[in-house]
């Protein structure tokens, strides 16, 4: 090639690259209007496979697929994660960072550094806590109605903004109806803020028999029996009229989008299959049957099929409404989660909270550890604990030598692999690494310490200890730590004005605020800096 043949190719090139960006903004197709988040509880990707989860899996070939996302937080836990999606902050900004709040400003009025147990929290204290920190949520920069519906509070009170008045929040509420008259409350009414009427109405088809006694047979079998369920709130159930689990939100869903056509944001939370993984593990492959058998149920073939069902349920009703072409559908999880194959909690029946929590609170005495923190508590510095798939204690003595102390005790027990003090918004780890595997350091290597720094914060735990692989202090299947099987996560956004690609990006939960605000082309509001990253997304043009 010529000098001169090179200096025009160069030049054509150059000029071709000069020209994208300027087409990009000169785009044909306008930005989606609404945004509708769809979070499966505890989903790993495998399970899109293992289950044969083909409405998932169209959302995924259909759009742009992020195969390598993390959530890239911590705790990794639903609390955490429902409100990191929907604010694009880190859990040391959002105002609460793990299942256990220390209410350091005495936001929710039972004194400074009371301590709460969040998923005892209603939407009332979540908008408090949202409140005290004052950011913007996703519902603030769309400008419009957001939903947010699913079985649990601590998924759709922190997805949603509860003072806003024209959002909607509706979960599965409290035992407080007898709607079969057996002369006991064991029915569980529709909670939230502003529940609409044909939601809320009487013993209608949104309240759910939740007689503890039902348990579809995990609470009399191990390891199940440690948080079994409790009647239809997370089970399907079978009396047709009262469906549970996730076909119940997603029912609500559906009745929601009928009844509020002009919503601008959904957040819709399916929370069975976590509910299953806790129970016997993310491998969990108990009755499994196509029959009729009611204990498959209880398990997670059943329950991961029947979630892609609702997925599939929820797009068709924006087909039906014709939405679908104006609706950006993101899809993904809280965290993954991983099987207790070294287990240091308690097995035995309803062990769940008492595994979990180490303390008190205004409502709530969890104090009947398990052997295996004995020596932590022995520090005398606990004064509280939480334990899954990481250990966090929120000590009484925050000085120095009790940290160092109380962080000392937590590398001694048993698989913790690095102990952490809290240092104003960072951790600094204290003492030697425990025994890990080349897979496990690499991966602690890499990850631990960005994502232990994300809840760094006043109310968050002063002394952490991370876990190896497949361990829990919790239950049989757990989240809440640094490890690959919690921290990988599927993500998708699925859009007709978006070109099918898959990505290899390590995309976090909390870039799905900004790379949605992108798309929508709505601006970042000044004075609230974001800690996640937007990324371009491919249009059509
Ligand atoms: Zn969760
Ligand atoms: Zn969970």
């Amino acid at each position: 090639m010529s000098r001169a043949r090179v200096i025009v190719v160069l030049g054509a090139i150059v000029a071709a690259i000069a020209l994208v960006p300027i087409s990009a903004h000169a785009r044909a197709v306008e930005p989606p209007k609404r945004v509708m988040i769809v979070v499966i509880d505890q989903f790993l990707p495998e399970y899109v496979d293992r289950f044969d989860m083909e409405n998932v899996r169209a959302v995924m070939d259909d759009g742009v697929n992020f195969r390598r996302a993390l959530l890239g937080h911590m705790a990794a836990e639903t609390v955490i994660t429902h409100n990191v999606l929907t604010s694009g902050l880190f859990p040391k900004h959002m105002g609460w960072s793990d299942e256990v709040f220390r209410d350091v400003d005495d936001v929710l009025g039972e004194g400074a550094g009371a301590y709460h147990v969040t998923s005892s929290l209603g939407c009332s204290q979540f908008e408090a806590m949202l409140a005290a920190e004052g950011y913007p949520k996703l519902d603030d920069y769309l400008g419009g109605q957001f939903i947010s519906v699913g079985q649990k509070p601590t998924a759709v009170c922190p997805a949603g903004h509860p003072a806003d008045p024209e959002d909607i929040i509706v979960h599965i509420g409290s035992r407080n109806s007898d709607c079969d008259g057996d002369g006991t409350n064991n029915w569980r009414s529709p909670g939230g803020v502003n529940i609409p009427d044909y939601i809320s109405a009487n013993c209608e088809r949104f309240y759910v028999d939740a007689a503890s006694s039902t348990t579809y047979g995990t609470g009399t079998t191990s390891p199940a029996w440690m948080y079994p369920l409790d009647g239809n709130r997370f089970a399907v159930g079978t009396d047709e009229d009262h469906l549970g689990g996730d076909v119940w939100t997603a029912d609500a869903a559906i009745e929601l989008m009928k009844n509020e056509p002009s919503w601008k944001g959904m957040m819709i939370s399916f929370g069975s299959v976590d509910k299953m993984a806790h129970m016997w593990g993310t491998d969990d492959d108990g009755p499994s049957g196509e029959g009729d058998d009611v204990y498959e149920q209880a398990h997670l073939p059943y329950t991961a099929r029947k979630a892609d069902e609702q997925v599939g349920r929820v797009l068709a009703q924006l087909d039906a409404q014709g939405l679908r072409d104006e609706t950006l559908v993101v899809l993904t999880t809280d965290h993954g989660g991983q099987t207790a194959e070294r287990y240091h909690g308690l097995d035995g029946a309803n062990r769940g909270n008492f595994n979990w929590y180490y303390g008190a609170d205004g409502d709530e005495d969890y104090r009947e550890p398990q052997p295996a923190l004995a020596p932590l508590i022995a520090t005398g510095n606990v004064g509280f604990n939480y334990q899954d798939g990481h250990i966090a204690t929120w000590a009484n003595d925050n000085s120095p030598e009790a940290l160092e102390r109380t962080a000392a005790a937590m590398r001694r027990l048993p698989d913790v692999i690095a102990s952490y003090v809290r240092d104003g918004d960072r951790y600094r780890r204290v003492g030697p690494l425990g025994r890990m595997n080349l897979r496990e350091f690499i991966w602690w290597l890499r990850h631990a310490k960005g994502l232990i720094d994300t809840m760094a914060a006043p109310y968050g735990p002063d002394v952490v200890g991370l876990l190896r692989d497949d361990v829990s202090y919790g239950v049989e299947g757990d989240h809440g730590g640094h490890q690959a099987k919690i921290q990988r996560i599927p993500m998708a956004f699925s859009w007709p004005g978006l070109k099918p690609q898959k990505r290899g990006e390590r995309i976090r939960a909390v870039d799905v605020l900004p790379t949605v605000l992108e798309l929508m082309d709505i601006d970042p509001m000044a004075g609230h800096p974001l800690d996640g990253r937007a990324y371009r997304l491919p249009r059509h043009r």
